[in-house]
């Protein structure tokens, strides 16, 4: 699936990957030639000190284009601080540069073998330390259902927890989509959803007004107070932070 819809995007990362590789074999085979006994003679010294400033110059290309590879894969703002972290002369900056860039977490390892929409789900939720789970409570209709004689599926109950806060709990009725085929919720699909619930406009006016609704509906009404709970209790439980990440997941 991920192959197919974002073709480029995915085989960009594999293609940066080997990239950085190539450079960083280089970069390697810079460093052994310039620490060669050939380079540390001392006849023809005045030759071998331009080569070995040529090698250092190469040295250093390589290593400012592995860094910019490792930004098209990372945050760039926290390559760039390892770049220059690495380059300093202060030898804690570098001990910490390096043990950040040991720490880079595998992201195409990780998540390969999920669509775009579910990797994007599971870092937002390792991101911020977030777990979901859920528990199937068989076919059933909201208590806010007036349709008679028919079941609207089957009912979920789905927890988010996070340390130090909490729990965020809510009922789940999955989409008709995947009741069909049998699949439970995936993490995309409840994020994709409170993701659009976290908004809801304060006054009931705007909200007849955004929607289309008529002032003096009921079930409007009923809606509307319905929504605006959902609304606080998202964002009750997500930091603004998180409520801005998860807006980017539809
Ligand atoms: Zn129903």
């Amino acid at each position: 699936m991920r192959y197919v819809r974002f073709p480029r995007l995915s085989f960009a990362d594999e293609a940066i990957d080997l990239a950085i590789l190539d450079e960083l074999r280089d970069y390697y085979e810079f460093g052994v030639m310039l620490q060669s006994d050939e380079m540390q003679r001392s006849e023809n010294r005045a030759v071998l000190r331009l080569l070995r400033q040529a090698l250092q110059e190469r040295m250093d290309q390589k290593l400012e284009r592995v860094f910019r590879l490792l930004g098209l894969r990372y945050p760039p703002a926290d390559i760039y601080s390892a770049y220059s972290g690495l380059r300093s002369q202060r030898s804690d900056l570098r001990a910490s540069a390096i043990e950040f860039l040991d720490n880079l977490p595998e992201r195409t390892d990780a998540y390969a073998d999920l669509s775009p929409e579910e990797s994007a789900a599971a870092e937002f939720l390792d991101r911020f330390d977030i777990t979901f789970s859920l528990v199937a409570k068989g076919k059933q209709c909201p208590p806010w259902c007036d349709k008679k004689s028919h079941t609207h599926g089957i009912c979920y109950d789905i927890t988010f927890t996070k340390p130090e806060r909490d729990n965020l709990e809510f009922p789940f009725w999955d989409s008709q989509h995947n009741q069909q085929l049998k699949l439970e919720p995936t993490a995309y699909s409840v994020l994709a959803c409170i993701s659009n619930d976290a908004y809801c406009p304060d006054k009931f006016e705007d909200f007849c007004s955004e929607y289309g609704y008529e002032e003096d509906s009921r079930t409007a009404e009923k809606l509307f107070n319905r929504c605006s709970e959902f609304s606080d209790q998202i964002n009750n439980f997500f930091t603004a932070e998180e409520i801005e990440a998860l807006s980017k997941i539809r």
